[in-house]
């Protein structure tokens, strides 16, 4: 997407080759004409999927995930919440997580109610770096034994390999802007 890549170009900050800072128009203060032409991207590359949730993780991802949820006819968004305590909720799906950012491990939980069987769901993220995020978000799917019909992410990081997870859970992946690499702290598009 190429209003994507000309905005990562002109406002993303690389932090040590490995994290990209997008605070200005994603992360932080949120450009919704920009979510809007990410919306409606990602309904043209899901638009046989016949989607009935969009389930994504809190916080960077409800933002993207509720303007997207507007071109696949307001179709519920679902957010994983995020908790560091490990007591088992029973009414809850859960998996565990890898933060890249803060090098440590949490659990994500959706509450049973949400998903079922019948839900044919897409994933939405702002990034995907190591896939730990999208694994833990295809697993509770998978657990609510629901249908996983793609992964929607807005910057990948092709170099943490995220993508050979995901293509290895046989789930189809599409990004709007593919990082080859951030050597030097310059972005080079795949
Ligand atoms: P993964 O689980 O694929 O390793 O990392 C994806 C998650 O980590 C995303 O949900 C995102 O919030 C965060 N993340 C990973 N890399 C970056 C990055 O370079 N910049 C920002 N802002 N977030 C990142």
């Amino acid at each position: 997407m190429e209003l994507l890549k000309k905005r990562i170009l002109k406002d993303g900050i690389v932090i040590k080759d490995r994290i990209l800072k997008v605070d200005s128009f994603l992360n932080h203060q949120m450009d919704i004409e920009l979510f809007n032409e990410i919306g409606k991207e990602f309904k043209n590359r899901f638009k046989h999927k016949n989607i009935t949730k969009i389930l994504t993780i809190e916080a960077s991802g409800i933002g993207i995930a509720c303007i997207a949820a507007q071109h696949f006819n307001n179709v519920p968004v679902i957010f994983a919440k995020k908790y560091s305590a490990t007591n088992l909720d029973k009414d809850a799906y859960e998996a565990e997580v890898y933060s890249f950012t803060k090098e440590e491990s949490y659990k994500i939980r959706v509450s049973k109610k949400y998903i079922n069987s019948e839900d044919r769901i897409l994933i939405i993220d702002d990034f995907l770096a190591s896939g730990s995020a999208a694994l833990g978000l295809i697993d509770i799917i998978r657990q609510a034994e629901a249908e996983v019909c793609g992964i929607g992410i807005v910057i990948e990081k092709y170099f943490q390999g995220g993508r050979k997870m995901i293509e290895e859970c046989g789930v189809e992946l599409e990004s709007l802007a593919i990082i080859e690499d951030m050597k030097n702290n310059i972005v080079t598009f795949k």
